[in-house]
């Protein structure tokens, strides 16, 4: 955890992007001086459990971080930063409505204006690295979030491509940049595997090549394995992040 406390937000307005996703617009005076730029910027994500108002957050201290006595913890999840908007004041958040039952899809599914969350520091390493002849982009639909920050950080200039599962044709998303995006569905397959083999079967052109991938944890695992062993990347030019656990 970082050693700033949280920032204690609230919900502004909220929108269905796709039948699966919606995206939630955070505000606050605590946002002010917020660093949620650049491509893959994670969050921690805190929310309130029944009962709450607003999420329990822990004060910041040399020690680590300190909870206040007698409060429930919150519901923590990992998120993305999809844009962040200093002029505005404002904080997106896209939430993929899974159908697991998780604490924070259905805090989203609920959202209404003036809901509190806490949000962390942003983290995450990932940058497009110049001398890149090919960059692959893979994940699955609570990926496209990041997807599309790496998408926009791309130099147009270098071949992309994006391979992207998601449930059906109506979770697509229009993406910026110029990479060739193939859209894969899972249909009811499981989760990754479609995935798993649109990447294993396609032909890669030649040279340098830079990965980004994300998505289910098993499905992230393989595929860096398949890109490391049999495609010969490099292991530092493969990020790899498992997003979710399946079981
Ligand atoms: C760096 C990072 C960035 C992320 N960014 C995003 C983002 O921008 N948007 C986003 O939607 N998600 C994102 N995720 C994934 C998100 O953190 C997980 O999906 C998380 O488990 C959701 O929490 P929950 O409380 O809804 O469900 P949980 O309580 O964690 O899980 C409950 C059940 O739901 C299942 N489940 C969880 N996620 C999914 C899913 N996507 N599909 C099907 N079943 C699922 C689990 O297997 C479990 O059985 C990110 C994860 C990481 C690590």
């Amino acid at each position: 955890m970082s050693t700033t406390a949280p920032r204690l937000l609230q919900v502004r307005r909220s929108e269905r992007i796709t039948p699966r996703m919606i995206r939630v617009t955070l505000a606050g005076d605590e946002l002010a001086g917020f660093t949620g730029d650049g491509p893959d910027r994670r969050i921690k994500m805190f929310f309130p459990v029944p009962g709450q108002e607003r999420p329990a957050i822990p004060r910041a201290a040399s020690g680590g971080p300190v909870w206040p006595a007698g409060e429930a913890r919150p519901a923590i999840r990992t998120y993305t930063v999809r844009r962040f908007d200093a002029g505005a004041g404002e904080l997106d958040v896209d939430f993929v409505l899974h159908e697991g039952h998780g604490p924070a899809a259905a805090w989203a599914r609920e959202a209404q204006p003036g809901n509190w969350v806490a949000v962390s520091e942003p983290g995450g390493r990932y940058v497009p690295d110049p001398g890149t002849e090919l960059h692959v982009v893979i994940g699955d639909e609570t990926a496209l979030p990041a997807v599309a920050t790496v998408l926009e950080a791309l130099p147009g200039d270098v071949p992309a491509i994006a391979f992207l599962e998601v449930a059906d044709a109506g979770e697509e998303q229009d993406l910026p940049g110029t990479a060739d995006v193939r859209w894969v569905h899972r249909g009811d397959q499981e989760a990754g595997v479609p995935l798993a083999a649109a990447v294993r079967d396609a032909q890669l052109p030649p040279g340098r090549t830079q990965a980004w991938l994300s998505g289910e944890s098993a499905c992230v695992k393989d595929l860096r394995k398949h890109l490391l062993d049999e495609r010969g990347l490099d292991r530092r030019a493969v990020y790899a992040t498992g997003y979710w656990r399946a079981r």
